[in-house]
């Protein structure tokens, strides 16, 4: 063991730079004791000594409890107080405080050095002996909760049961005797369930208090948390063992919590709540009804003051929004805790906007304070307008976002349920940290009881899940699981629906609408646009899709899919004629009634287009999909048998069983499709290109707008597969400019989406004008797993069995299919320096899978027209 390892920090050491090691809590405790803003005085205890302990299966490193020995003298020595002292006793704050914030996630002691020796010499230095009454039954709940592992509720209810038998409703009409009386009866509660009396020597319940922080670290509910949070599970916890200040030291005492701007909608307005004669988690519990911010002016103007100063100072200097936890004893002000807000997307956005006209941040850092994933929020539904219902009642809208689902009273049925593919709503009378599981699978959360800066008001506005906290009017019976609002009552799977942005409940399914973009969100996705190199484009097979990709910012159409004309029903019949036919000739007669369907969606797209470039691919699936099912068509060939209807519907049926089994393949995916189809039929590329080439001409004569029509020719394997497919369009496109008399240039290029075309991507490219990476296909056949099959089935279990980070499906799996790729870039350029390269499917929207295609210099990404502005963001953050 390494004798030389610093595991203890005073305060006045850290700085906001040191996380890693001091935590976030501890870091910016440090940071704020360094700017002269006032705050307890106390020392950390570093991440590495959880991080040793953990390793060392729960043993502390050797010279960690002599350190914290000494820091505690240290801290004696400047505060004038001794731990356990009978006339100036210090007491002391045990608080958990992780490198990412995971906010009530672990745990903290407070009012530890209260004991039977010094509960009077505490009551008589603040002339107040109450108040140390109330701190010493405060103290013997957190420890027994926390170290002891006493079960929260024995304490909770001889509480309530007290307040009954005095009549009174809040903690604070409670007098000193019944303090006393409580703080004996805690003891007796605490010994009873655990067969001794709780240690009496504060420097070992110090001790304790930090074994237990650190084992905080490992609970399920912090588990949770971090899986759903993407925080890794070997960082430990740091503990910073403070001063106590008092905020339940009477009337000119309080606590309270505040952000600088306002989380839910970004407003640059006084946000947060507080009370009177309080302690700690009073405000985020809810046991209290908590004011809101700005009636402290008149009850503590002084440190009201101060607090809307320091507020400002403390924004100006993280130049971010923060999120601040106060304590004012007897008129002074403390500062515990600061930390960047987590915010709503929304919020994020006007933040972001707001701070780069104001001067703080640049646009650059402003993007970069925004994640993907919140943009992606704001692209969901909201309440649609016009609805005409009535809330059946309000609460405070604390996280906000539309929620239809069925009412569960219970975290582990909301997870149960969730994950069976249910929409669930969690009503709970409040919610804690442990109720994370179900948060994270419902909806929406629904409380009757507690403030914005509740428990679930911060969860859901940080995971922009809708919720409703503190509707006062609902009634829930957890047992008999109902939940009644005035007349109205609710069982478990009744369907309801949320409005967290106006607090709204409705007793029915509401009609959700597509959400709007507002100005934050094009303002910002602009400045994205200044800053990226990959172009963006959109995937759209239609006119209205075409729109609506422009609309949303796309530069282009990469990949128009053709297989959906064919299957639209009044051109079904016309498609299976085709499929159908004995030669040649009968096939030309059949494509020949399709062309024009076809040249009428070409010319759709073209025309909402206006000249940018559209990839067109030319029929990939096989053509079996466009036939009827074969095992129907057996059933139905077998029902007119046996009823012996009519001969020619029979014979009929009879012929197309045929067809459908002469074409069945064992496994589609691989079989005849994409230009293997084209090869055997090159009447299908050839009137697939007329279509697209007279689409053009039309559009260009009608509005002016050349076109730039890219012909994308799928499932290339061979060099020579494009050579023979690029010499018939070609060949057709040449013919069809003749017979118009116009001249217009058409590119043509493939699909990259087997390994093979990779690996031979120098061959293929002498063929081609560009490459458009299809990585959902490359992936099936990269990594060699049937999609539809697999997401299902062992892919959900080898994501959550970490054997592979995420469903390759989602973001790209970098080292196999990103190789590939990368492969199939580097020798397609070597061939043809200015071949242009792109990327069609899911993967193009993907914020992980951008990074990659930025970082292998590809041209373009494509993707839906609704993930266009997430790719635009996406591919800025990339470049920064
Ligand atoms: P959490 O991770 O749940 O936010 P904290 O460590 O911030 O836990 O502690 C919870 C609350 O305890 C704080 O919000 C504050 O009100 C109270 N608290 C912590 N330290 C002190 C202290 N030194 N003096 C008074 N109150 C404290
Ligand atoms: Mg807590
Ligand atoms: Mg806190």
């Amino acid at each position: 063991e390494n004798d030389q390892v610093k595991y203890l920090y005073d305060m006045s050491e850290g700085n906001a730079g040191m996380k890693t090691l001091l935590g976030g809590k501890g870091a910016n405790l440090a940071e704020m004791t360094r700017l002269g803003i006032p705050v307890p005085d106390g020392f950390t205890v570093s991440t590495a000594a959880c991080v040793a302990t953990m390793e060392n299966s729960g043993e502390w490193p050797g010279h960690l409890w002599d350190d914290t020995l000494a820091a505690l003298e240290r801290l004696e020595e400047r505060t004038g107080r001794r731990l356990g002292d009978t006339e100036k006793p210090l007491l002391l704050s045990v608080r958990s405080g992780a490198v990412v914030s995971m906010p009530g996630m672990m745990d903290t002691i407070l009012n530890l050095g209260v004991s039977d020796e010094t509960v009077d010499a505490l009551g008589a230095e603040a002339d107040n002996p109450r108040f140390a009454w109330d701190s010493y039954r405060r103290f013997l709940q957190m420890f027994g909760e926390v170290v002891e592992g006493v079960p929260p509720h024995l304490y909770e209810d001889e509480l309530t049961a007290l307040k009954a038998r005095r009549g009174v409703e809040q903690d604070t009409d409670l007098s000193i005797e019944d303090l006393k009386e409580l703080v004996a009866t805690f003891k007796e509660v605490s010994r009873r369930e655990l067969g001794r009396d709780l240690p009496a020597d504060p420097r070992e319940q110090l001790r304790s208090a930090i074994d237990a922080v650190f084992r905080s670290w490992d609970t399920p509910r912090a588990r949770v948390y971090r899986k759903a949070n993407d925080i890794p599970d070997d960082l430990g916890t740091a503990v910073n063992v403070m001063q106590m200040v008092f905020g339940n030291r009477g009337e000119t005492s309080a606590t309270g919590v505040c952000f600088t701007r306002n989380p839910s909608t970004g407003e640059k307005a006084l946000y947060g709540e507080f009370l009177v004669n309080a302690q700690g988690e009073d405000v985020v519990a809810g046991i209290r009804t908590p004011r809101e911010l700005s009636e402290m002016e008149a009850v503590l103007p002084e440190a009201y003051g101060q607090l809307i100063q320091t507020m400002h100072d403390l924004e100006s200097h993280y130049k971010d929004m923060q999120d601040i936890e106060f304590t004012v004893e007897e008129g002074t002000l403390y500062l515990l805790q600061t930390r960047n807000g987590k915010r709503t997307a929304a919020a994020a956005l006007k933040v972001a906007r707001d701070m780069v006209e104001e001067g703080v941040l640049t646009r650059e850092e402003a993007l970069q304070r925004i994640a993907p994933a919140q943009l992606d929020q704001l692209l969901h539904p909201a309440i649609g307008a016009d609805h005409g219902r009535t809330p059946v009642t309000k609460g405070l809208p604390a996280s906000p976002g539309a929620a239809v689902g069925a009412v569960v009273f219970d975290a582990d049925t909301a997870e149960e349920r969730g994950r069976a593919g249910e929409s669930v709503v969690l009503v709970r009378y409040e919610t804690t940290p442990d109720d994370i599981h179900g948060v994270i699978l419902a909806q929406g959360v629904l409380t009757a009881h507690g403030g914005m800066t509740s428990h679930a008001a911060v969860v859901a506005r940080g995971m922009g899940k809708p919720c409703v906290a503190g509707a006062q009017g609902i009634r829930i019976n957890t047992a008999e699981k109902k939940l009644t609002v005035g007349d109205s009552t609710f069982a478990e799977g009744d369907v309801i629906t949320l409005d967290g942005s106006t607090g709204e409940v409705y007793g029915e399914a509401l009609e959700l609408v597509p959400p709007q973009i507002n100005e934050d969100f094009s303002a910002i996705v602009s400045w994205a646009d200044d800053i990226r190199r990959l172009g963006v484009r959109a995937n759209a097979d239609t006119g209205e899709d075409a729109a609506k990709a422009r609309e949303l910012g796309a530069e282009g159409i990469g990949l128009c899919r053709t297989e959906h004309m064919f299957m639209a029903a009044d051109r079904l019949p016309a498609v299976r004629r085709m499929i159908l036919a004995e030669d040649s000739e009968e096939r030309a007669e059949a494509l020949e009634a399709i062309l024009p369907m076809q040249q009428e969606d070409f010319e759709a797209i073209f025309t909402e287009m206006k000249g940018l470039p559209v990839t067109v691919r030319l029929l990939d699936p096989p053509l079996h999909e466009f036939l009827p099912d074969l095992v129907e068509q057996s059933l139905l060939v077998q029902r007119l048998e046996l009823t012996g209807g009519d001969q020619d519907e029979l014979a009929e049926a009879r012929m197309l069983l045929g067809q459908v089994k002469r074409l069945h393949e064992q496994n589609p995916m691989l079989g005849t499709r994409g230009c293997r189809l084209a090869m055997l039929y090159p009447e299908i590329p050839e009137m697939q290109t007329r279509a697209i080439i007279r689409a053009a001409l039309a559009v260009k004569e009608r509005d002016g707008d050349t076109a730039t029509v890219e012909i994308m020719i799928p499932l290339v394997a061979y060099a020579k597969e494009l050579q023979v497919q690029r010499e018939i369009v070609e060949r057709t496109v040449a013919d069809e400019l003749q017979a118009a008399g116009m001249e217009m240039e058409v590119h043509v290029g493939t699909m990259i989406e087997l390994p093979r075309a990779a690996i031979v991507a120098d061959q293929i490219a002498e063929h081609a004008d560009f490459f458009s990476f299809g990585t959902n296909d490359l992936t099936q056949t990269g990594i060699g797993i049937s999609r539809d099959d697999a997401e299902g089935g062992f892919l959900s279990a080898y994501v959550s069995e970490e054997v592979i980070p995420t469903n390759p499906f989602e973001s790209i799996d970098k080292d196999g299919v990103g190789g590939l790729v990368q492969i199939a870039a580097e020798r397609g350029r070597s061939a043809k320096p200015d071949l242009k390269l792109g990327v069609c499917g899911e993967h193009g929207g993907d914020p992980a899978s951008i990074d990659l295609f930025e970082e292998l210099g590809l041209s373009y990404v494509s993707c839906s027209p609704f993930r266009v502005p997430i790719a635009r963001f996406a591919a800025a953050r990339a470049v920064l």
